[in-house]
């Protein structure tokens, strides 16, 4: 359905594993003060405050499992590996600052579609202002892996756990929910009119943003800064890669409470309203289970509802109460039903 840019086929071979490294990695250059030694020697040299704490965080994508290169054009391949690192960055209240890049490769891969791979990672490095300083690069019998580290770094003391939520905080959400997952059922459904028919042309207009938040998905490295702007402190964070009541379940097992998140205040795009309308499905499940919407899910103190209250960034979709109260949807019939971190098993009877 995409065509890769680049049609020539040059074998990994020719250039050999450190052509190919400084092939891949030349155009980095270095942004972050940080960074004393990048990319070149036996490892990455980082300089670090006192007065500051270091995050570390690790992704790894699996061809097949984690993305299908049918449909998701290399560069944005690249793109994504780095954002859903630093989404796990910024959910930690820290500046992204470096990463490092594993990659395993089949020689079904000729250089060139690495070089889309890298260019993806080069502008998300260049947009999120951020260093590659390393990596390690390894060939593979099948398919591609692509496992990413991202380094980070916090005021000592400020880093924002997912265990720290307290009775009577709120419950917010950035964004909005379930786009990415239904932009993957898109992408699958057109995959398969595809292998029937190759000539289709598939009409993709009505999808524009679900499609997008899949394949180009961003990190909220603007909440925190929002945030601290409000003079508002998270109590607890967590990043929304797997669902949403998969992650308030990890907030509120972690930090000992229960929630009532409710369903009329889970903010939705249009497109998702109506794509789940075509499809016949709950947007509340497809938002509750979804995942990789890759937006910020924070409690703040009810003493900050002023600062936040209608922002268009911000919804508060719930609040925080005790263990024993357990954590629930309250549905737009004010039921209230216990919240499983798999909504498959659909509550909707
Ligand atoms: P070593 O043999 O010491 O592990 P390598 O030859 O694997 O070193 O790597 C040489 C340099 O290139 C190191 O700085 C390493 O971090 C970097 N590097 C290796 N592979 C990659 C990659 N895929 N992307 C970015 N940097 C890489
Ligand atoms: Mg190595």
């Amino acid at each position: 359905m995409f065509e890769n840019k680049n049609t020539s086929n040059t074998n990994i071979s020719e250039l050999g594993e450190f052509g190919l490294i400084d092939h891949l990695t030349k155009n980095f250059k270095i942004k972050q003060k940080t960074t004393v030694k990048g990319i070149g020697d036996d490892a990455a040299v980082l300089s670090c405050d006192s007065s500051e704490e270091i995050v570390v965080t690790t992704d790894m994508l699996v061809e097949g499992v984690h993305f299908d290169l049918s449909y998701m054009p290399l560069k944005h391949l690249g793109y994504k590996a780095v954002v859903v690192n630093l989404s796990d960055v910024f959910a930690m209240s820290a500046e992204a600052t470096q990463i490092t890049v594993s990659i395993g490769v089949s020689n079904r891969f000729p250089v060139e579609a690495l070089e889309e791979l890298y260019e993806g990672i080069h502008t998300a490095a260049n947009f999120y202002n951020i260093d590659v300083i390393g990596g390690d690069t390894t060939s593979s019998k099948t398919g591609l892996v692509i496992s990413i580290t991202a380094i980070g770094r916090v005021t000592k003391g400020t880093a924002v756990y997912r265990d720290t939520a307290k009775e009577t905080d709120l419950l917010v959400v950035s964004g909005d929910l379930g786009a990415a997952y239904l932009g993957l059922q898109i992408l699958e459904r057109e995959k398969k009119v595809f292998e029937v028919n190759p000539q289709s042309q598939p009409d993709l207009d009505a999808y524009t943003y679900l499609i997008e938040r899949q394949l180009k998905p961003e990190a909220r490295k603007d909440i925190p800064k929002l945030l601290s702007d409000l003079e508002v402190t998270p109590t607890a964070m967590i990043d929304i890669s797997d669902g949403l009541s998969s992650e308030i379940l990890h907030i509120c097992k972690q930090s000992k409470v229960g929630c009532n998140l409710y369903e009329d205040k889970i903010p939705l795009d249009q497109q998702v309203i109506s794509t789940c309308e075509e499809f016949k499905l709950d947007s509340t499940t497809i938002a509750l289970s979804g995942g990789e919407d890759y937006e910020l899910l924070f409690t703040v103190k009810m003493e900050d509802f002023p600062k936040i209250k209608g922002n268009p960034n911000l919804s508060i979709i719930g609040h925080i109460t005790s263990e024993k109260e357990g954590v629930n949807l309250i549905t737009r019939g004010n039921e209230k039903i216990p919240l499983i971190a798999r909504g498959w098993t659909s509550f909707k009877k």
